[in-house]
């Protein structure tokens, strides 16, 4: 998990516990679950035990819809959908969450110059992450299944859209919206958590935030995990509804023969990225932060400032190989730093 909430948050939860909210109830509710391989936070403010407990239920079951739905490898309406692409065939889709996701997906790979590529789905699976458990991976692929998944150049502009009716004019497109997915997973929760009267939430989608409201008379406070895997790399507090994504070459990965081959895959070169180790993106829809965190990750130190703003992020922070973090001024004046780490910050220009 990339992002998690401060010890400020799990200060509160121990207050609740101890019965400090007593007479109006509890009034910080926090549940996990285990959807989309990855662990899910529900933190609740300000509602009653039953209240909490109905709403956690709800998303609950729309986080397992959703991840029955866009699953990339197990069998799903997404994956009926790529079958029919590779087979040169037009395709009716039934499940109209899919066709938001193309759409904006569209969007999304335009404005990042196709580095956002969701119809790189053939490079993934080559490169073995189309399977839960990495460990067990132990070769390469080749050089030339490489070069002809490249050569092929699947892209979002391959696609027609209409109505619900989707056709692909390159049988190579693979759809793995894995990328934004959960980003996008986390804008609907928050939105149905609204709709069922909640005003102040926080749902954690394995480092994939979106916050809305405010904790009591206080913003959200949460951090944003090391990409080393210790401890707490900036905290950050949130305005009223916000996303806070990161990608990180830490999440998922295998080794061989001493190097990490990480998921997040460079559409132009077909290998897994090298350089950054992780990159967060703060902005209020979660999918559109989603898809530029892997975007800026594949652009790089070179790129990031330029796809960025062609993406109109606002807020971003990185950190390469060598820990040092580069942040632009707006970013800068939002987070806050371990005293140990500012000694490596690099300020960009204003995006
Ligand atoms: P994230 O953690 O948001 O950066 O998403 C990484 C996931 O997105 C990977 O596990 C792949 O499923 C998928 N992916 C990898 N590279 C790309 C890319 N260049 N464009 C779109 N999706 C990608
Ligand atoms: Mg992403």
């Amino acid at each position: 998990m990339k992002i998690f909430l401060h010890s400020f948050l799990i200060l509160t939860l121990s207050f609740s516990l101890l019965g400090l909210f007593t007479g109006c109830g509890s009034k910080f509710h926090h549940q996990k679950f285990y959807v989309f391989g990855t662990l899910v936070e529900v933190s609740l403010w300000g509602v009653s035990e039953q209240k909490a407990s109905e709403a956690i239920n709800v998303i609950t079951q729309d986080f397992q819809t959703m991840h029955r739905h866009w699953h990339a490898w197990q069998p799903s309406p997404l994956t009926e959908l790529n079958q029919a692409i590779a087979a040169g065939e037009a395709h009716t889709i039934q499940e109209p969450s899919l066709l938001l996701l193309l759409k904006k997906a569209k969007r999304f790979y335009n404005q990042s110059d196709g580095l956002f590529n969701p119809t790189i789905g053939q490079l993934i699976g080559l490169w073995g992450f189309h399977n839960e458990d990495l460990t067990s991976h132990r070769s390469l692929p080749s050089s030339e299944k490489i070069a002809e998944l490249v050569t092929l150049s699947p892209g979002m502009d391959d696609i027609e859209i209409e109505d619900n009716r989707i056709s692909s004019r390159n049988p190579a497109v693979q759809f793995d919206f894995g990328a934004f997915a959960k980003g996008y997973a986390v804008d609907l929760a928050v939105k149905k958590l609204r709709e069922l009267g909640i005003q102040n939430a926080i749902v954690n989608a394995g480092g994939n935030l979106k916050a809305m409201g405010k904790k009591g008379d206080k913003p959200w406070l949460i951090g944003i995990r090391h990409p080393s895997g210790k401890g707490v790399l900036a905290a950050v507090a949130l305005n009223e509804e916000e996303s806070v994504i990161t990608s990180g070459n830490y999440e998922r990965f295998f080794e061989y023969e001493g190097v990490r081959y990480s998921h997040i895959i460079d559409p132009r070169k077909g290998k897994p990225v090298r350089g950054l180790t992780s990159v967060t993106v703060i902005n209020r829809s979660g999918a559109l932060a989603d898809a530029a965190s892997t975007a800026l990750t594949v652009a790089g130190l070179q790129d990031w400032h330029r796809i960025a703003r062609q993406m109109n992020i606002k807020y971003v922070m990185l950190v390469d190989e060598k820990g040092t973090i580069y942040m632009n001024p707006t970013m800068e004046m939002r987070v806050q730093l371990p005293a140990h780490e500012k000694s490596k910050v690099v300020i960009s220009e204003p995006l």
